[in-house]
């Protein structure tokens, strides 16, 4: 049976002294180990503090974004060989903030988890519908849009990726998809995965949107949902420690 995943996105919060408190607060709590995987996403500055801090513990590396080239005159982007040279494990692509804030499309997410696959980093590949999306009833073709732009190259699917559900509406709003809400989607993307390769049930679909400690085991209790991408609530140890505890 696959492990579950849960994903700490620190998003642009962090110094080197609350990582090093934060990490070694999360390090003994897991001392015993952890039922589930676990990664933290920091902002590319700390990878080479956190590769430091995680050495010989059960936390795995994340990077918040990718570059979609491969290298050269691209100023202020990181490239997927650099990540990989620091430990990283996991990327993030198509984060509803980026999306948004950035203006990445689906082809320039595609282009980064292409990159970041050729580097050796899975891409956790992030959906999601906004509120005015949602209330027009169009979740579904939604996240069906952005994952077909990822997952179908050159005629094959690409199943060595995670996917992020995230609902943008639920995203740092304190607002949180209810489990069933949550499992009628991740259940639209497993068929979708399904209908494409045989490798679907092995694809880890994560929730995210203001996942925290009092609602961790409810979702993750759902038969699609296969772990967290937590942003806020895993800034703080007990929290995460506590959301980690609900994914076995
Ligand atoms: C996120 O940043 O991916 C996220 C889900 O944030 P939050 O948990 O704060 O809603």
């Amino acid at each position: 049976m696959k492990k579950k995943l849960i994903v700490g996105n620190w998003k642009m919060n962090g110094s080197l002294a609350a990582n090093e408190s934060l990490v070694q607060a999360l390090r003994a709590g897991l001392s015993g180990g952890a039922a589930c995987s676990v990664a933290l996403a920091a902002p590319a500055p700390y990878l080479a503090q956190l590769q430091a801090l995680c050495a010989g513990s059960c936390i795995e590396i994340a990077a918040q974004d990718v570059s979609q080239h491969e290298a050269g005159a691209y100023t202020g982007e990181v490239a997927a060989a650099m990540l990989r040279d620091f430990g990283v494990r996991y990327v993030l692509v198509g984060h509803s903030e980026r999306r948004q804030f950035h203006g990445e499309n689906d082809a320039a997410v595609a282009e980064k988890a292409q990159r970041a696959l050729a580097a050796g980093i899975t891409p956790i590949v992030c959906v999601g519908e906004t509120l005015a999306e949602r209330e027009a009833g169009q979740t579904e073709a939604v996240v069906r849009r952005q994952l077909a732009a990822v997952i179908h190259v050159n005629g094959r699917c690409i199943s060595e990726v995670v996917v992020a559900y995230e609902p943008v509406w639920a995203i740092g709003t304190g607002k949180t998809a209810t489990p069933a809400q949550a499992q009628e989607v991740h259940a639209a993307l497993r068929a979708q995965l399904a209908a494409a390769t045989v490798h679907a049930g092995a694809v880890r679909l994560l929730y995210g949107g203001s996942m925290n400690a009092a609602n961790a085991a409810q979702l993750l209790a759902e038969a699609d949902i296969d772990g967290g991408l937590v942003g806020g609530a895993s800034l703080k140890a007990p929290d995460f420690l506590s959301i980690i505890a609900a994914a076995h």
